[in-house]
């Protein structure tokens, strides 16, 4: 049934009317009957919509009861399994994961619980199936009862090194949701494979049989990436595989830009700047640059009095105050005037062509230093 007005579960764009409706399918893939019902019950209309914000398909159809579960009709194929075993050894190995941990979330009956395992990882599986979770733990797997984000499960204070997610996502009413929650059970630089349903190849074929109801989302190659970057990850890369049936991501939890670093910087350009200045006649110092760059210097390593003045050639500013720290703001003639001792350009890509200029006018009448980068470099 899609009653009530939907939005796009990668975007939360409204969604309007359905791309196309797919009439009288299954109600479920995966409830056989033993009698056939005299009604209608068991089957549905699928409700298409491909959201005209970010571009993702998805049904407007409620989830079905058991979306939880992961039902995996017999264990993979001999050249599955092949397949399988190369590539679990091959993302163990270029993210050097022999000996960590790794979550597979959605492992139904263990299959690649097992080979993940033979490939040195210490794998535990999460599983909603009650039967599913018992035949692993009768076989001796690691797995619990339950779905992403269950605070009663035991799993809250482990940080994992890997997780890994087999054609489930597309499943999933909530996937931004679920897939946040899974990035929290993972250590900081933690990484995941995670397989969909190619819908670029669906589209590609023109196979409408793959709409059914179990699955709620079907992912391009641009809205699987999309997904992904919205849920805290950034993708490594994105492939199809398996005959491109399947999209294969590997993702790592998205770096925080380096605070320390940039605070480290703050404090050796701080610590230099200060050395620069006491070099020479503090009372005379000048910057040339009024731009945010030299702006932000003066103000954060707190030049306000040790600075004469500051030279731009912008008309607007000469004979002002620079703002926060009320530095008087004079133009390039100041410097035939009232010479300074010392003055350190800051002017970004301009600097060296003013040094240069400089050098020409007035020779070796006072110091000229450039700051490149975050350094101070003296102009000879
Ligand atoms: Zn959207």
């Amino acid at each position: 049934m899609a009653t009530g007005v939907r939005y796009c579960k990668l975007c939360g764009t409204q969604l309007d009317k359905p791309s196309w409706i797919l009439r009288e399918m299954p109600a479920s893939a995966q409830k056989f009957v033993e009698v056939s019902p005299n009604d209608d019950s068991e089957k549905t209309d699928l409700f298409i919509h491909q959201c005209d914000n970010c571009g993702l398909v998805q049904l407007a159809n409620d989830p079905v009861t058991y979306f939880k579960e992961v039902i995996r009709a017999t264990a993979f194929s001999k050249e599955m399994g092949i397949f399988r075993r190369d590539q679990f050894a091959n993302f163990v190995e270029r993210f050097s994961l022999n000996g960590e941990s790794g979550i597979e979330i959605g492992c139904g009956r263990g299959e690649y619980l097992k080979l993940l395992s033979e490939r040195g990882l210490k794998m535990t599986g999460l599983e909603y199936s009650d039967r599913s979770v018992a035949q692993c733990n009768a076989e001796g797997l690691r797995v619990y009862k339950g779905f992403i984000g269950d605070e009663t499960l035991p799993l809250q204070d482990e940080k994992f090194a890997s997780f890994y997610m087999f054609n489930y996502l597309e499943h999933l009413p909530f996937p931004i949701q679920n897939l946040r929650d899974i990035s929290r059970l993972l250590s900081e630089d933690g990484v995941g494979l995670i397989e969909v349903p190619n819908f670029d190849m669906i589209v590609r074929e023109r196979m409408f049989t793959e709409f059914c109801t179990d699955h709620i989302l079907y992912f391009t190659e641009d809205t699987l990436r999309q997904m992904l970057s919205r849920s805290g990850f950034e993708v490594l890369s994105l492939d199809a595989i398996w005959g491109e049936y399947i999209l294969s991501a590997t993702v790592r939890i998205r770096p925080t830009f380096p605070t320390t670093d940039f605070s480290n910087a703050k404090k050796s350009l701080e610590s230099s700047l200060n050395s620069f200045i006491t070099s020479y006649d503090p009372e005379s110092i000048a910057i040339w640059g009024a731009g945010h760059q030299a702006l932000a210097v003066i103000a954060a390593c707190k030049l306000q009095g040790k600075i004469k003045y500051v030279i731009d050639s912008a008309p607007f500013k000469q004979d002002k105050l620079t703002p926060g720290s009320f530095i008087p703001v004079r133009a390039p003639s100041v410097l035939s005037q009232i010479p300074p001792s010392a003055l350190l350009i800051m002017a970004g890509a301009y600097s060296e062509e003013i040094a240069r200029t400089i050098k020409s006018d007035y020779g070796d009448a006072f110091q000229v230093a450039i700051l490149r980068g975050m350094e101070i470099e003296e102009y000879a």
